[in-house]
């Protein structure tokens, strides 16, 4: 494993910068080139073109990437879901069985459940805190078991170390969506994930203005999928990797004041008599707040939560706060709040959306790094007034 130094404030900003500085230009510049004057290269993947992944922009982030993960390597995709559909049609082929998380980002349930077919690959759902579900459901044929760390809508945090150990134990690929936690609070390779995706939208970019995804792991693996990216296509435009580029070196500031500010807003919200639950990782009351004590440096800026009143109170209460922002997505530096059965899983079965706990009311809010107190305020100011 390749080792970094420094923390990883001093990672995001200072890994995979190039070295001398290119022209002594301080920032990284946008090479607008597609492609390249060859120079003796091998092999077609080895051809400097932006599809091909090996552009200057795409390999110093790859490079600042797989170093706030601590691990060997990294991939640029042109969104999460071409790092996630990429990297799943690298390690399962036709005939092959896919272990995966029931409460899946919605992207990633609707590629499983409705284009994994289309390959010939099947897939089971299974509990991620049930061990002994994973191995009533692991078949012959299993390839590969996929978790979230952190899971969408209902923040449910996984045995991510049991996960680790069934996959080497069946030799399984292990593969965790690491966009909640960002590499500032859990880093998979350093737990032994095969390899970690990310929705580089949310928290790596942090700024809600561009769509981008990574694959991080060891080199290998992420050679293989590398090589289908570049016939699939979903490569990062260098203009987008200079934003990400940009976006990645205040990372680790912008998640310490999510992280802090989350945990205030979580515990006020708990104690709030309209607020019926609250699910956050770093609340006592939730089901695995030991497990991401032990495990993550900070518990993330994702929390979800229902309101007593119904539908009616809910929405109320969404058109009354000022602050956050009624939008899908997260992870930027805006808070936004939006209403999952609505917008990230409403391609859900209603019955398999119940089934798992997402309930209409449920209200997801990703905490941007405005003021703790003004979040707060504006809360109470929009709880205040309600149909009850
Ligand atoms: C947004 C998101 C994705 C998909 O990412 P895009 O960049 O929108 O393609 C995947 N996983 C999680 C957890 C997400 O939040």
């Amino acid at each position: 494993m390749k080792t970094h130094s420094g923390s990883i404030e001093t990672r995001a900003v200072h890994a995979g910068e190039p070295s001398p500085r290119i022209g002594g230009a301080v920032v990284m510049p946008v090479f607008q080139s597609a492609m390249y004057v060859t120079a003796g290269e091998k092999s077609y993947d080895d051809t400097t073109y932006i599809r091909l992944n090996n552009t200057p922009n795409a390999q110093a982030l790859a490079e600042k990437l797989a170093a706030l993960e601590n691990a060997e390597t990294a991939l640029v995709t042109a969104s999460g879901m071409a790092a996630i559909s990429t990297s799943l049609l690298t390690v399962l082929s036709v005939g092959d069985h896919l272990l995966a998380q029931d409460c899946l980002y919605g992207g990633t349930h609707d590629f499983v459940t409705r284009d994994l077919e289309k390959f010939g690959i099947s897939y089971t759902f299974i509990d991620g805190n049930d061990p002994a579900d994973w191995e009533r459901k692991v078949r012959p044929n299993t390839k590969a078991i996929y978790v979230e760390t952190i899971s969408n809508p209902l923040i449910q945090v996984p045995d991510l170390e049991a996960v680790v150990r069934f996959a080497k134990g069946h030799k399984l690929f292990s593969i965790v969506d690491n966009t909640f936690a960002s590499p500032v609070n859990f880093r998979p390779a350093e737990h032994g994930f095969d390899l970690s995706v990310h929705s580089a939208t949310k928290y790596l970019n942090g700024h809600s203005d561009i769509v981008a995804g990574a694959v991080i792991g060891g080199s290998d693996l992420v050679e293989k999928i590398t090589h289908r990216l570049n016939h699939l296509g979903g490569s990062l435009d260098p203009h987008a990797a200079f934003l990400l580029h940009r976006g990645v070196k205040t990372l680790a500031i912008r998640v310490n004041v999510q992280n802090n500010s989350a945990l205030q807003i979580a515990r006020w919200l708990e104690k709030h008599p309209r607020i019926s639950r609250v699910n956050y990782p770093g609340l006592q009351s939730h089901p695995a707040h030991e497990r991401a004590k032990e495990l993550f440096d900070g518990y993330g800026g994702m929390m979800s939560f229902e309101l007593r009143g119904g539908i009616e109170a809910t929405e109320l209460f969404m058109s009354r706060a000022q602050l956050p922002i009624v939008a899908p997505s997260l992870g930027g530096v805006e808070t936004l709040m939006t209403r999952p059965s609505r917008t990230s899983h409403s391609g859900l079965l209603v019955e398999d959306r119940r089934r798992l706990g997402i309930s209409d009311e449920l209200i997801r809010f990703s905490v941007g790094i405005e003021a703790t107190e003004d979040i707060i305020a504006d809360l109470e100011q929009a709880l205040k007034t309600g149909v009850l």
